[in-house]
């Protein structure tokens, strides 16, 4: 079956479909002195860029629709057929982040249509393109909200109660991007219709850049989660307390920050503290109590709970050493999510890796729309080399190549799965 549509993209080889989408969604939502991006949910940054969305959906004749938790969606043929291969990403950003992470895989689900438009592909099954609302998190400080609502993950209740750090709730703010927050909630129905999710998304790290690779697919995400310390000691004058009298809770976090690094190193694992409150947060004072989060990240569950117990045993004793009591409360928590092993070894045969291994298969510390969805639909993903291994910065980047070989292997992928 064709997709039924205008082949308005046929004509466009990926580079240069790939290059005037990117040109025209890169100023939206830049910051003019940091350089970096605040695509933040439901803001006019967010807006300008699911307009943006909505047209490329739109000059490619193709269906668009924004679904009851403010999803977007584009579909060649008709998504009530079922089984739907479906790809895309999401366009939000965390603050000061780089142009690849989430829009990289928006834009080359576009170019890979074109391609295979080019190519004359007749679909078998429906394509979908989606834009995932609110996966970083930004500003309400949950991630993947639009994911986790549709797939059931989040209630409404739960949703309803997030609020932004100027006190907007996440109603509010929907309501004043014209979205209807009562309407959020579960969507069992339109993931049922979905049979293949694959996210495309620039690599958060150098695996491919030092196996020398463009692209590789993803094995698992990480099991990962959030964990607060609370040091409580003492507060004194600064300058009249004897060194041998103070009950100093800084000196114990700063001791457990050195062992979660060296916890981490030993175990192949990342562990960061990159919050803390300190109170009373007087230069001239002894702190009464330091709050450090931790993140940590492993390969597998055994690792990260041996990590875990490893810092907190060591902040024990230094907290025991220093007279200061120590809490230890879990946040938050994501199992380990292995993407399924039949799609992705699908996916490595369409990409002709099954024997030579062309493409590698590596896992992740990030978080991801098709972590939240593998739970309920059959879900891969596809990585684009970055040579910064930097993201959540300004400084994420992949070159033009690595872009186009991106587009192209996930234009082989959609044709493989779409047109069986
Ligand atoms: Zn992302």
């Amino acid at each position: 079956m064709s997709d039924g549509t205008s082949p308005v993209g046929a004509q466009l080889v990926p580079s240069t479909s790939f290059h005037s989408m990117w040109r025209e969604l890169l100023p939206i939502g830049r910051h003019p002195e940091s350089r970096g991006y605040r695509r933040y949910a439901w803001t006019p940054a967010d807006s300008a860029c699911r307009a943006w969305f909505q047209e490329q959906a739109q000059v490619r004749g193709l269906t668009y629709e924004v679904d009851r938790n403010g999803n977007q969606w584009a579909w060649a043929g008709d998504p009530a057929q079922g089984d739907a291969v479906v790809t895309g990403s999401h366009l939000d950003s965390v603050p000061d982040g780089g142009a690849f992470d989430g829009p990289l895989g928006v834009v080359s689900a576009f170019a890979a249509l074109d391609e295979l438009r080019g190519r004359n592909t007749q679909f078998t099954r429906p394509l979908g393109i989606v834009n995932f609302g609110d996966e970083e998190g930004a500003r309400f400080g949950l991630a993947c909200v639009g994911s986790r609502l549709t797939a059931g993950r989040l209630t409404r209740e739960q949703a309803h109660r997030l609020t932004d750090g100027d006190g907007i709730t996440l109603p509010r703010a929907m309501e004043a991007a014209g979205h209807d927050p009562d309407a959020i909630g579960p969507d069992p129905e339109r993931l049922s219709r979905i049979g293949a999710f694959v996210e495309l998304h620039v690599e958060q790290g150098r695996a491919l850049d030092l196996s020398g690779d463009r692209v590789g697919l993803a094995s698992a995400i990480w099991p990962h989660g959030r964990w607060r310390f609370d040091f409580r000691g003492e507060a004194n004058h600064a300058g009249t307390t004897r060194l041998a009298d103070r009950r100093d809770p800084m000196l114990s976090y700063a001791e457990t920050v050195l062992a979660a690094r060296r916890e981490a190193q030993l175990a192949g694992a990342v562990a960061t503290f990159g919050k803390i409150a300190v109170e009373p947060n007087g230069v001239n004072a002894i702190p009464s109590l330091v709050r450090g989060w931790l993140d940590s990240r492993a390969p597998e569950q055994d690792t990260l709970d041996t990590v875990i117990e490893g810092i907190e045993t060591a902040a024990r004793e230094y907290a025991a050493a220093h007279g200061v009591d120590l809490d230890v409360t879990r946040e938050s928590f994501t199992p380990v999510v292995e993407f399924d092993h039949a799609l992705r070894d699908e996916l490595a045969r369409i990409l002709g890796s099954e024997t030579d291994l062309k493409v590698p298969v590596l896992g992740t510390g990030a978080g991801h729309d098709a972590g939240i969805l593998s739970g309920t639909v059959p879900t891969a993903m596809l990585f684009v080399r970055n040579p910064t291994g930097v993201s959540h910065s300004p400084a994420e980047f992949a070159t033009e190549d690595d872009c186009v070989a991106g587009v192209l292997a996930l234009a082989d992928v959609l044709e493989g799965l779409a047109c069986r």
